[in-house]
């Protein structure tokens, strides 16, 4: 599952690069008895297996020893759900620790032990953590100086203002029939700037009129 997508394009050739690192832990190199099982029943019935805490434990402290000032993350939907701003404190951190897999859920014990902070990605059930840590790590490591060509894109995309980004356009300038807005073919910079701002607090009032609350 890892590196995976983020072994691509941008974020791999920075991985390359040694711009960042990725370390994988598997849970099943931790497991216990015969069979190194990582997960058992539910304490008090129910579906699903739940991570043992000692295994659990074992692996986030051969990982990430005591002195390790990391914050360690859980994927988890009861989390807190992940935003923009959040990604960028991420950035400024050590690194980061994610603990991920396909469980029903982890011990409590545990994340209250290891003070781990559940993170959501959304308001809907994948059926691993691993895509949800795989899209935490792309959004933080996209903001890593050096990763992206263009570091100014970062800054004008949606969420960063509060604001959806405005629309694009490109060529042929005429599409089936639609023509380019004018304004955006007219060279005057200051007219596109507010044009494209115009935009944005329109979008944004029609789908996301949550943002704006915060302004
Ligand atoms: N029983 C859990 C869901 C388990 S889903 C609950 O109701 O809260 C299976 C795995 O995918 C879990 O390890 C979970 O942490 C991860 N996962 C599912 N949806 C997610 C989301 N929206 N964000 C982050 N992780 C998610």
């Amino acid at each position: 599952m890892f590196p995976g997508s983020l072994g691509m394009s941008l974020a791999g050739n920075a991985l390359e690069k040694g711009t960042w690192q990725l370390e994988t832990t598997n849970l099943r190199d931790f497991g216990k008895g015969k069979h190194s099982n990582v997960d058992d029943t539910p304490a008090g019935g129910g579906a699903g297996m739940v991570l043992r805490a000692d295994v659990l434990v074992d692996a986030i402290d051969a990982t990430s020893n005591t002195e390790d000032t990391r914050p360690r993350l859980l994927m988890s939907p009861r989390g807190k759900p992940l935003t923009q701003e959040r990604v960028r404190e991420l950035v400024q951190a050590e690194g980061v620790v994610i603990v991920c897999g396909r469980f029903e859920g982890v011990d409590e014990r545990v994340i209250e032990t290891r003070e781990l902070e559940e993170v959501s990605i959304g308001d809907y059930i994948l059926s691993g953590g691993e895509p949800a840590a795989t899209i935490l790590l792309d959004a933080i490591v996209r903001l890593l100086p050096g990763v992206m060509g263009n570091e100014t894109s970062g800054e004008t995309e949606s969420f960063e203002n509060n604001l959806l980004e405005h629309p694009h356009y490109t060529r042929p300038a005429i599409f089936e029939g639609k023509t380019i807005p004018e304004v955006l073919t007219s060279g005057n910079h200051g007219k596109v700037d507010s044009w494209r701002h115009e935009k944005s607090v329109e979008l944004t009032k029609k789908r996301r009129p949550d943002l704006l609350k915060d302004v």
